[in-house]
């Protein structure tokens, strides 16, 4: 998108051209995660352990086996615990 900043008086809009930037870089954090998630790569902050008896509390944690972890934002991925919810999270946000 090429926008003219430049403004009647000829000085030039940083504002306008800050918040341009701005969102070329939201777009494109947007369409990063949309990719991963259409490999199939949880993207999700939120999850929940299954326990031995928090199953009356979420139901959705039924099917897992006491331990694993459940996706609670939405793709519904199963990990086989914790540890593995948080690498799988620290390895696509590029930490170590
Ligand atoms: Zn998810």
């Amino acid at each position: 998108m090429m926008r003219n900043y430049e403004m009647e008086d000829g000085s030039w809009d940083m504002d306008r051209e800050h918040a341009d930037y701005e969102m070329a870089e939201l777009e494109a954090a947007g369409n990063r995660l949309a990719a991963l998630e259409k490999k199939g790569i949880c993207t999700h902050g939120s999850c929940q352990e299954r326990s031995a008896d928090n199953v009356k509390y979420n139901a959705d944690l039924a099917p897992l086996k006491v331990g694993e972890v459940l996706c609670t934002a939405g793709c519904g991925k199963v990990f086989a615990n914790h540890d593995e919810w948080q690498d799988a999270h620290f390895a696509f946000v590029g930490v170590e």
